[in-house]
């Protein structure tokens, strides 16, 4: 199923020109137009989800090892070092697009900082206390 006014839907789709790095029946991948540094790259699947709590599990399934696909070849066409995956979900969360989508963003020696966080605090008691309430939930 695709969506008429999602931009992700006629991109993946090819309705929309784009920098496309790969294509199978269900991705396309193509670079990011506002790169967080050389190469950021996006994995679309072809179909809409939101998010990934709506995504279907046989194409959750295929995102990773082709994340991890492009990421190899990033660092070989690239000379990048390394390179993050991240997927947001939620506005919250930095979600701009709400069509499912994993960015794949190259890392360089020597690189700017990023998709870094101050590590917080908690206490055992209160780790006890989240873990239970999502277990809980799980159990549902
Ligand atoms: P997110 O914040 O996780 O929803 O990421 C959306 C990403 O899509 C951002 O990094 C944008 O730069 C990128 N983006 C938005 N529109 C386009 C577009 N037409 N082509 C390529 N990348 C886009
Ligand atoms: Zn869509």
């Amino acid at each position: 199923m695709t969506d008429k006014e999602c931009i992700f839907c006629k991109i993946a789709g090819g309705e929309i020109p784009s920098s496309t790095v790969y294509e199978d029946e269900d991705f396309r991948v193509i670079l990011d137009l506002g790169p967080a540094s050389k190469g950021h790259a996006l994995i679309l699947p072809k179909q809409h989800f939101k998010d990934l709590c709506e995504l279907d599990p046989a194409i959750a399934a295929k995102a990773l090892p082709l994340a991890g696909k492009i990421g190899a070849a990033m660092k070989k066409a690239l000379g990048c070092t390394g390179f993050n995956v991240v997927q947001n979900n939620g506005i919250s969360a930095g979600q701009t697009v709400f069509h499912f989508h994993v960015h794949i963003i190259p890392r360089y020696e020597n690189g700017p900082d990023m998709v870094t966080w101050a590590p917080g605090k908690a206490t055992p008691e209160e780790l006890a206390e989240i873990s239970s309430s999502i277990r809980e939930e799980l159990t549902r």
